[in-house]
C-alpha cells in the first residue's frame, strides 16, 4: 500500500508539475517579457539621465568658470569697443589666465573651445583646444537664442557635420558689471557619450542621438559597431532599442531624441539566464510539492484504509458485503476502488430500499391513519396551534351535525363549545401541552352541536409536536347514553335499598355482605347482624345453590309471617343473592282458595247428584232385586225341604256378594256427596271411565245414546284424587248426553276414548250433538257460561280448575253440525313411565246400549 501511495503521489505530482510547468512558463514568460521591458526603459532612463548629469556638469562648471574671480578680474579693466571688425584673441595651445583646467578636474572632456563674448554675443576671445576649427556658425557672433543674461544656458546643436554641446553663462567684471557671456563649445562625439555614460560596460548597452525628423543617427558610443548616419529602426532588429527626447531645458533646433540600444544577443542570453534560474527554481517547488503531495496521499491512504477496514467490519455486519482482500497488496486500490463501488451500490441501493420502505410506510400509515379516521367511532378533530380545525373525520361530522368543509378552518372552541365550556378546554389544552406524549388531556365537557343543542362528551387530548409546530388530535366520545346509565346505574344502586322486600348478599362463606332495611324482620330471626355469617342450615343452601350454580327456593316462617327466599348463585364472583318475597297472604290466599275450590267441587258435585241419583237408584236396584230373589229362592226351597246345604251356600254367597256392591255403591255416593280433602292416589283411567259409564247407565239409557268405549287393553295409571276425575269425567258425558238430546234418537252416538300418548294418559269423549258455535268455544270454561235453561255453567269450570290442579290439560274441538270432542290430558303417574317401552296398544271396544 505506500509504495503504491508514493508511485501513485509521485506519478500524479508529475502530471501535476508538467501541466503547472506549461502554464506557469507562459505566464513566467509574459511576466519576464513585462519586467525585461521595464528594466530597459529604465536602463534607456538610466542612460538619459547620466547624459543629463553629465551636461549638468558642464552647466555648472561653465558657471564655476564664469564667476571665477580671475576671470572677473581680467574682465575689469577691458574694454570692448563696438566695432565689429575687431578680430578676437585667439588662444591656441595654451589656456588664458581667465580658463583654469576645471573640466579636466571635474572629469568632463575638456572643451574644444571656450570663447568669451560681449553682451551682444560678439566673440572677443577664444580659447581653441585642440586642431578643430571653431565652427563657421561661431566664428563672430553667437547666435542670442543661445544667451541668456540671467541663467546657464545649455544647447545642443549641429554645427558642421557634428553635434556640439554650447553652454553659456553671463560674465561680470570685478564691479558686477555684466561684460558679456563665457561661451563652452564641447563636440558631442562617441568620447563625449562614453565619458557620459561612465562606468557603463558599452557592450550591455549603446547610447546615441538621433535625429528626431529622419531617424538618422548624429552622434553614436560606438560608431565603429553603430555607425553614424545609420537609420535607428536599421538596429531594432539586432538591439533593443529605447529612443527619449531629450531633457527640456537642451535648447536646440533640430528635434533631437536619446535613444539606448540594447544588444538583442544579450537580452536574450540575459532572459534565457533567468528563465533557466527561474525554471530551477520551479523545478524545485515542484520537488518540494511532489514530496509533500505523495506525503499528504500516502497519510490520506493509510487513514483511508483504516477507514476502510472499519467500513468494512461495519458493512460485513450491517450490509453483508464480503472482505475486498487487503492482504493482496499489489492491486489494493483497485480492490479498493471496485470495493467501494460496491459499497457505494449497496449504500445507494439500501437507501432506495429504505426511503422506499420509508414511503411505503408512509403510505400505509397515511391510509391506516385515513382508515382509522374514517372507521372511528369516536369523533377525531386535529386543531393547529391556534386551536383552528384542519382535520374533521365523518364521525366528527355525525356527533357535531356540520358537515367537513364548514368545520375545516373554524377556531374549534368557538365553534363546538358553550362559552361556559370553552375555559375547562383551554385547561384541558394546557394540561396535554405540559404532559408529553403521556396520554393525555382528558376530561368531560358540554359541546355544542350545529343546531345548537348541548351533548355531553369526553375530550381526549394528544398534543402532537412538529420541527417547528405543534398540533392536537381530539379525540371526542358521545357520553350522552353513559351519562345516562350512569343515573340509571345509580337509581339501580338504591334499588336494593329502597325494595320492599328483604335483599341479602351472602359470601361463599355464608356470611351476610349486604342485608337492606326489609331484611331486619329476617335478620332477627337468624339472631344475626350484617357481617355475621348465617345459620348452619342457611350456609349449607347457600353453598347448594353455589356448587349447583341452580337458583334454590325455600321459604321461612317468622312469627306468622311467611318469606320464600330465592337464592340465586352468582358464581363469577362467589356470593348468593337471597331475595325474599312475604307470601304470607298468598299462602293464606292460596289456603282460602283451596277451601273454595273444595267448597264449589262440593257444591257442584251435589249439582251432579240430582242427575247421578237416578243411575245410583238403578244401581242399587238391581243388587237389592238379586238379593231378594235369591232370599226368595232360599226361602222356598228351605219351606218345600228341597234345598240342598250346597245350594243355600251359593244363594247366600251370592247375597253377600250383592249386599256388598250395594255397599259399594252406597260408599262410593257418600264419597261423591261427602265433603273430602282431594287425595292423591294411583287410579286405573280406564276404571275410572267404566265407573262414570256406570254412574250414567239410566240416564244414558233414558236418552237412547249409543255409547262406544274405545279403552287402553293396558291399564292407564294416574295419580290422581279418583273423585275429582270422575267428577270431571260425569261433567263431560253429563254435557254430551244433554247435547245429544237435541238430535234426533237415530243419531245420538257417544265415543269415549282412552290411549297413553308418551307420558300423558289421555282420555277424549266425543258426542254426534249439534257442536258448539265457534264464538262460544273460547267461553266454554268461563265460570257462569251456560246455553242450557237452568245451566249453572259452572260444570267445565271446576273441570278446568281440578284438572289444572293435577298438572293436566282440558279443551274442546267442535264442528257445528257434526259434534264436540272434550279431551283431557293427565300426567301418568311415575311408576309407569319408567316401564313404558312402546305398547303395543290393542284397544278395547265395548258398546253399551
Ligand atoms: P251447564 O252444563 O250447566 O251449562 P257447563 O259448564 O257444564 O255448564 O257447560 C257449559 C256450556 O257448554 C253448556 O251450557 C253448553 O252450551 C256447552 N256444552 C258443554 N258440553 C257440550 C257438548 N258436548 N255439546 C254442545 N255444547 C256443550
Amino acid at each position: 500500500m505506500p509504495w503504491i501511495a508514493i508511485v501513485v503521489g509521485l506519478a500524479t505530482g508529475i502530471v501535476v508539475w508538467t501541466l503547472l510547468d506549461q502554464i506557469q512558463s507562459r505566464q513566467v514568460d509574459k511576466i519576464f517579457d513585462q519586467e525585461l521591458q521595464v528594466q530597459l526603459d529604465l536602463r534607456a532612463r538610466e542612460s538619459l539621465i547620466r547624459f543629463d548629469r553629465y551636461l549638468a556638469g558642464y552647466a555648472a562648471t561653465t558657471r564655476l568658470l564664469a564667476n571665477y574671480h580671475r576671470l572677473s578680474e581680467y574682465l575689469d579693466p577691458l574694454f570692448w569697443s563696438d566695432d565689429e571688425a575687431i578680430d578676437p584673441v585667439v588662444y591656441k595651445d595654451f589656456r588664458p589666465p581667465w580658463l583654469p583646467d576645471f573640466f579636466e578636474r571635474d572629469a568632463l572632456m575638456s572643451p574644444s573651445h571656450v570663447l568669451l563674448t560681449d553682451a551682444q554675443g560678439r566673440v572677443r576671445e577664444r580659447f581653441q583646444a585642440g586642431a578643430d576649427p571653431l565652427p563657421s556658425k561661431l566664428t563672430d557672433q553667437v547666435p542670442l537664442q543661445w544667451l541668456d543674461r540671467h541663467e546657464i544656458r545649455t544647447v545642443i546643436e549641429r554645427l558642421g557635420e557634428r553635434l556640439h554641446l554650447i553652454v553659456s553663462d553671463a560674465v561680470e567684471d570685478a564691479g558686477g558689471d555684466q561684460i558679456g557671456y563665457l561661451v563652452v563649445l564641447v563636440p558631442v562625439d562617441a568620447a563625449f557619450l562614453s565619458a557620459s555614460q561612465r562606468g557603463v560596460d558599452a557592450e550591455r548597452a549603446s547610447v546615441a542621438l538621433v535625429d528626431g525628423e529622419d531617424q538618422r543617427l548624429l552622434a553614436s558610443l560606438d560608431p565603429g559597431l553603430i555607425p553614424i548616419g545609420s537609420l535607428l529602426s536599421d538596429w531594432s532588429k539586432t538591439h533593443v532599442v529605447t529612443s527619449q527626447p531629450l531633457p527640456e531645458y537642451l535648447m536646440s533646433d533640430s528635434n533631437l531624441l536619446f535613444a539606448t540600444l540594447v544588444p538583442q544577443a544579450r537580452v536574450e542570453r540575459m532572459s534565457r539566464h533567468v528563465r533557466i534560474f527561474e525554471r530551477r527554481q520551479r523545478f524545485f517547488a515542484a520537488a518540494v510539492f511532489v514530496i509533500v503531495f505523495t506525503g499528504l496521499i500516502y497519510l490520506v491512504s493509510a487513514r483511508l484504509n483504516k477507514v476502510l477496514k472499519r467500513m468494512t467490519r461495519f458493512s460485513q455486519r450491517a450490509l453483508g458485503i464480503p472482505e475486498p482482500g487487503f492482504q493482496r497488496a499489489g492491486n489494493q486500490l483497485m480492490l479498493l476502488e471496485d470495493w467501494i463501488q460496491q459499497f457505494t451500490q449497496l449504500v445507494l441501493k439500501a437507501r432506495e430500499e429504505m426511503s422506499r420502505r420509508h414511503q411505503a410506510e408512509m403510505r400505509e400509515s397515511e391510509a391506516l391513519k385515513a382508515a382509522m379516521m374514517e372507521a372511528s367511532l369516536d369523533a377525531i378533530v386535529t386543531l393547529d396551534h391556534s386551536g383552528r380545525v384542519i382535520e374533521y373525520n365523518p364521525s366528527a361530522e355525525r356527533l357535531f351535525g356540520l358537515g367537513r368543509p364548514f368545520a375545516l378552518g373554524a377556531v374549534f372552541a368557538e365553534r363546538f363549545l358553550p362559552d361556559l365550556a370553552r375555559p375547562a378546554f383551554k385547561r384541558l389544552l394546557d394540561r396535554s401541552r405540559h404532559r408529553q406524549r403521556e396520554p393525555l388531556g382528558r376530561g368531560e365537557l358540554i359541546a355544542r352541536r350545529a343546531d345548537g343543542t348541548e351533548i355531553p362528551v369526553e375530550i381526549s387530548i394528544a398534543p402532537i409536536e412538529r420541527v417547528d409546530e405543534r398540533f392536537f388530535t381530539l379525540y371526542i366520545h358521545d357520553i350522552t347514553s353513559r351519562k345516562q346509565a350512569e343515573q340509571e346505574i345509580k337509581s339501580l344502586a338504591r334499588l336494593a335499598s329502597e325494595s320492599p322486600h328483604p335483599i341479602l348478599r351472602v359470601s361463599a362463606a355464608g356470611q351476610i355482605v349486604y342485608a337492606n332495611n326489609a331484611s331486619r324482620p329476617l335478620l332477627r330471626a337468624w339472631a344475626v347482624e350484617p357481617g355475621e355469617p348465617l345459620p348452619a342450615d342457611w350456609g349449607a343452601a347457600v353453598a347448594a345453590a353455589l356448587e349447583t350454580a341452580q337458583p334454590l327456593e325455600r321459604e321461612l316462617e317468622v312469627g306468622g309471617q311467611v318469606y320464600s327466599l330465592l337464592l340465586a348463585p352468582i358464581r363469577d364472583l362467589g356470593y348468593v343473592n337471597l331475595y325474599a318475597r312475604d307470601i304470607t297472604a298468598v299462602r293464606r290466599a292460596e289456603q282460602e282458595s283451596r277451601q273454595h275450590q273444595a267448597e264449589l267441587v262440593h257444591v257442584c258435585r251435589l249439582s251432579t247428584m240430582g242427575e247421578v241419583a237416578t243411575g245410583m237408584a238403578h244401581e242399587l236396584n238391581q243388587p237389592l232385586s238379586a238379593i231378594v230373589n235369591y232370599a226368595n229362592g232360599c226361602v222356598r226351597r228351605l219351606q218345600g225341604g228341597q234345598g240342598r246345604p250346597e245350594e243355600l251356600i251359593e244363594a247366600l254367597n251370592q247375597i253377600t256378594a250383592q249386599a256388598q256392591r250395594a255397599g259399594e255403591i252406597i260408599k262410593r255416593l257418600r264419597a261423591l256427596v261427602g265433603k273430602q280433602p282431594p287425595a292423591c292416589t294411583e287410579a286405573d283411567l280406564n276404571h275410572l271411565v267404566r265407573e262414570v259409564c256406570s254412574f250414567l247407565e239410566f240416564e244414558i239409557n233414558r236418552v237412547g245414546a249409543m255409547v262406544e268405549l274405545e279403552l287402553s287393553p293396558l291399564a292407564i295409571p294416574v295419580c290422581v284424587d279418583p273423585v275429582q276425575i270422575e267428577q270431571v269425567l260425569l261433567n263431560l258425558v253429563g254435557n254430551a248426553l244433554d247435547a245429544l238430546e237435541e238430535q234426533s234418537e237415530s243419531e245420538r252416538r257417544l265415543w269415549i276414548r282412552t290411549e297413553i300418548e308418551g307420558d300423558w294418559a289421555h282420555v277424549a269423549v266425543a258426542d254426534s250433538g249439534p257442536g258448539i258455535e265457534p264464538g262460544y268455544l273460547k267461553r266454554l270454561f268461563d265460570p257462569f257460561f251456560t246455553t242450557k235453561e237452568g245451566g249453572m255453567g259452572m260444570g267445565l269450570a271446576i273441570s278446568q280448575t281440578i284438572v289444572e290442579n293435577h298438572e293436566g290439560r282440558i279443551w274442546a274441538e267442535s264442528v257445528m253440525g257434526q259434534g264436540s270432542t272434550f279431551h283431557l290430558r293427565l300426567p301418568l303417574a311415575s311408576s309407569i313411565r319408567e316401564d313404558l317401552g312402546a305398547p303395543d296398544v290393542m284397544l278395547e271396544t265395548t258398546s253399551i246400549t
